[in-house]
């Protein structure tokens, strides 16, 4: 089985990836691209315990994605979901380009 922490961190750069570089002004077809992704994703992702929480999530928090800054924020909301269920401290949301589109400032 996988070892679910490197394979969530490996997952969580490569989501927060794409939200850094999703366009701030998506088409149509670029937002239904990133939900159909994102949902399955949740199906696909290979920690099962995982899955099945990630699922829930996007049931009860529908994907934002009309720009890049909904939808970083989103997957943050999503990754601090998480982030509580295993006792880690939650990320401030605002900082989220910071940490994955930008860089620190100085
Ligand atoms: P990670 O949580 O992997 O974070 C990596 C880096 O992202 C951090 O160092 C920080 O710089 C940044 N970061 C942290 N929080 C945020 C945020 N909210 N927004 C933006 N950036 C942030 N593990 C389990 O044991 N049980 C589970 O049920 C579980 N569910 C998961 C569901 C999904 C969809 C994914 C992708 C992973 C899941 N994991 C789960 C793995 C878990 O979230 C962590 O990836 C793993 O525990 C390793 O944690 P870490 O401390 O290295 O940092």
């Amino acid at each position: 089985p996988p070892d679910v922490a490197a394979l969530g961190r490996s997952s969580w750069t490569l989501l927060h990836s794409i939200a850094a570089t999703f366009p701030e002004a998506p088409s149509r077809a670029q937002q239904g691209d990133l939900v159909s992704f994102v949902q399955l994703f949740s199906r696909l992702y290979p920690c099962w315990v995982c899955a099945d929480d990630f699922q829930s999530y996007i049931a009860r928090e529908a994907p934002r994605v009309a720009s890049r800054d909904d939808f970083g924020r989103w997957l943050c909301g999503a990754h601090n979901d998480v982030n509580r269920k295993l006792g880690k401290p939650v990320f401030d949301c605002d900082k989220w380009q910071e940490r994955w589109v930008t860089g620190p400032k100085d």
